[in-house]
């Protein structure tokens, strides 16, 4: 898409911006933690860095074993370790782009964590809302 900063066709700068916007935690009956988290990718221009496409995702399905600790939602802290994802399906013109993020988020209680649980997800780039 044209920049209208550089007013060049440009690409998607690779290390695009993936940003926890919100995020919390229930404890389940049964000793689990389910994590619920917005997070946001933001697409830049490759030249200026002005941000063109971005998209929320919605994360509710991540559970994280609390191996047998008795821990109440107050003392449990997130942490994520979330890398940008770019993936490319198919081949000349019907290739398919996605962007999302890729990592791991861990619960952290005092002293103790959690072991890390997988976190992924990703949009097709048409889907995603145009900035500017
Ligand atoms: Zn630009």
């Amino acid at each position: 898409m044209r920049c209208p900063d550089c007013n060049k066709f440009v690409s998607y700068a690779d290390d695009f911006e993936v940003e926890v916007l919100a995020d919390e935690v229930i404890i389940t009956a049964d000793d689990v933690a389910r994590v619920y988290a917005e997070i946001r990718i933001a697409l830049a221009c490759d030249e200026c860095g002005t941000e063109l496409k971005e998209t929320n995702f919605e994360i509710e399905e991540i559970e994280i074993d609390l191996a047998g600790k008795k821990l109440t939602e107050e003392e449990c802290e997130l942490e994520f370790d979330l890398s940008p994802l770019a993936q490319w399906a198919g081949e000349g013109r019907s290739t398919k782009t996605f962007y999302g993020f890729d990592g791991t988020v861990i619960l952290v209680s005092g002293a103790w964590k959690s072991k890390p649980a997988q976190i992924s997800d990703r949009s097709l780039a048409s889907w995603m809302d145009e900035l500017v």
